[in-house]
């Protein structure tokens, strides 16, 4: 039976609005709420990495933040006036090639509006209190504007209500990690000195407290000063406060003037061990934060949305398995770590103050992004191009492949050149829009993909790649034999060839699953005793088994599909 209620998304920070638009744009009935009543709020996020306008064009709201004038071009290391490095993102393999300094709540009213023309607005004022989960739905306990309680019945939650979540907290997961020592200082101001306007800059300081700044739209810049000592957190720091830090820190002629907003941070690393308990997942800072070092916070939150929103609407309206909520723990947490990982390390790399320690950075980084190889690994792991599923479960029938070809759980790399109509295109335009996306490259495959539309039309939509589209092989090149590739509703490869394809779509959709009855004879073979189920793959291999058999066979083998999906065992059910 499929859920009527909707899923109730918990804050409409920038996660929360992503997830609600998704589940929206997917069929999925959704309510989202915050417990802010319609304040704007500081804009604590600013850079917004490739891989996020890339998702974001796919859903058409790229143009909108293209269209800002806003584009970073690269950061430059600096030990107080000597260059130590430049990491350019034009190196970067994408339509994106820059980061984008947007301030978070232009980010977040770009998302609000792209909601409301969903037709969800979001529900103002209503701060959740308490959540229970019985008979296959959650209530939520809500306070209102109007400081009454009330309930609210929902098929799914999912708490995108930030660092201090209240969710992770009813679920009853903890926050591992540690907070760093010291307040952090942040100004957005006017500053008067020589370094490019088209970079970040990162200024270590003998004293291990490094200045980053980061281009502001209109000239300006932010300010974000390292371990700025014991700050009263009341207190908004002083511009002169500021001004004279900046001074000690950025060597050469800078002057720091005008500001709009003046503050102090604390940062801390830490994870949920989990992303979802049963009805109840979690998302962005609800389960992850970092330093703001590297700009990736925000970032890693929207991908984890538009990770999961397909996945739940597909549980909600197409009948897909549950168990396929098991794999949005297995692909997010791993980026999560990737994430916090690097972010720790600049933070380290940023604070070494020991002279030896300075002597190495200074040589040891010069050398090291002096290597082409280096610097474009450097802009892909920021900016999150690098970010794949290759262990995920969902990676079926995962063939090896020759070096620089995309692999099932990569992210499907564009293909610039194509031209559709006369008119030049690139495949991430062609994919646009919902569902999987079946990609027929040339014409040797059309009975297979003919197959393949007739038994997952539902699902599944045809994108034909032809010679003349693609004079330059771009497409074959990159994608390599066979002819069949399943695009994911979130951009990465699902699987490759008939067969693989196959697989995977029964995995998520279940119903490639056909029930047959057995005779006596293969219940022995099967060592089954009396009775039970057996899971045979496409290919002929089994896949699992349960020793009994059911009035139900797909909630058997839905529980079967389960537990491969969860690795064996219902780790965050
Ligand atoms: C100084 C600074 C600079 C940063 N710079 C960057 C950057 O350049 N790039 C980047 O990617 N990230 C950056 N970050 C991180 C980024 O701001 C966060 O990762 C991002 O805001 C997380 O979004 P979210 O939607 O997950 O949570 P939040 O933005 O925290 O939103 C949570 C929402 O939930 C609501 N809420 C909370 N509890 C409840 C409840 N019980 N009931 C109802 N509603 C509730 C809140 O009102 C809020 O609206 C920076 C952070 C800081 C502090």
């Amino acid at each position: 039976m499929r859920d009527t209620e909707p899923v109730v998304v918990v804050g409409a920070g920038p996660t929360g609005l992503l997830l609600a638009a998704e589940l929206a744009r997917h069929g999925a009935p959704v309510r989202i709420v915050d417990r802010r009543d319609g304040d704007c709020r500081e804009s604590q996020a600013l850079g917004v990495q490739a891989r996020t306008p890339e998702m974001l064009d796919s859903l058409g709201l790229a143009g909108e933040f293209v269209a800002r004038d806003a584009r970073v071009r690269g950061f430059t290391m600096w030990d107080g006036r000597r260059r130590l490095a430049r990491v350019e993102y034009s190196t970067l393999d994408t339509a994106f090639p820059f980061l984008l300094d947007i301030p978070q709540d232009e980010t977040e009213a770009i998302l609000r509006a792209h909601l409301a023309r969903l037709g969800v607005e979001v529900e103002q004022g209503s701060e959740v209190l308490d959540l229970a989960c019985a008979d296959g739905h959650v209530a939520l306990t809500a306070r209102g504007l109007d400081e009454q309680t009330l309930t609210i019945r929902a098929s799914y939650v999912v708490g995108c209500d930030g660092a201090h979540s209240t969710i992770r907290r009813l679920v009853g997961l903890p926050f591992d990690g540690h907070g760093y020592a010291h307040e952090w200082l942040l100004a957005d101001v006017a500053l008067d000195w020589d370094r490019s306007p088209d970079d970040v800059h990162i200024v270590f300081h003998a004293s291990g407290r490094a200045t980053v700044c980061m281009p502001l739209p209109g000239g300006r810049w932010r300010v974000i000063l390292y371990f700025a000592g014991r700050w009263d957190a009341a207190r908004p720091p002083a511009l002169a406060e500021v001004a004279a830090l900046v001074e000690e820190r950025v060597p050469g002629p800078v002057a720091v003037s005008d500001p709009t907003w003046l503050a102090t941070f604390q940062t801390h690393r830490r994870s949920a061990p989990a992303y979802r308990r049963g009805r109840v997942l979690l998302a962005g800072d609800a389960v992850h934060i970092h330093s703001p070092a590297g700009g990736q916070g925000m970032n890693t939150g929207l991908l984890d949305a538009h990770n999961l929103g397909w996945k739940l609407a597909a549980v909600l309206t197409s009948g897909a398995s549950e168990a396929l909520l098991h794999s949005y723990h297995a692909e997010r947490a791993p980026i999560a770590r990737d994430v916090l990982a690097p972010t720790h390390r600049l933070v380290q790399l940023t604070a070494l103050s020991a002279p030896w320690q300075r002597a190495a950075r200074g040589a040891l980084v010069p050398l090291l992004a002096g290597l082409p190889p280096v610097r474009r690994q450097m802009a892909r792991r920021i900016s999150q191009l690098y970010a794949g599923y290759r262990t995920s479960p969902l990676c079926v029938g995962a063939v090896r492949s020759r070096h620089g070809r995309v692999r099932p759980g990569d992210r499907a790399p564009d293909a610039g050149r194509l031209v559709v109509a006369g008119r030049p295109a690139r495949l991430h335009e062609l994919r646009r829009g919902q569902g999987h996306v079946l990609l027929v490259v040339g014409v040797g495959a059309e009975d297979d993909a003919g197959a393949l539309l007739c038994r997952w039309g539902g699902q599944v939509r045809r994108v034909g790649i032809d010679a003349a589209m693609d004079a330059d092989c771009e497409v074959r090149r990159r994608f390599g034999p066979p002819a069949l590739h399943l695009v994911r509703p979130d951009g990465h490869l699902a699987a490759s060839g008939r067969e693989a394809i196959e697989a995977y779509l029964g995995l998520v959709y279940g119903s490639a699953v056909q029930p047959v009855q057995a005779g006596v004879t293969s219940a022995s073979l099967y060592e089954l005793e009396r009775e039970g189920t057996v899971l045979v793959r496409p290919d002929g291999h089994v896949a699992g088994r349960t020793q009994h058999a059911s009035d139900d066979p797909p909630g058997v083998l839905r529980q079967v599909l389960g537990t491969i999906l969860s690795g064996g065992r219902d780790r965050d059910a």
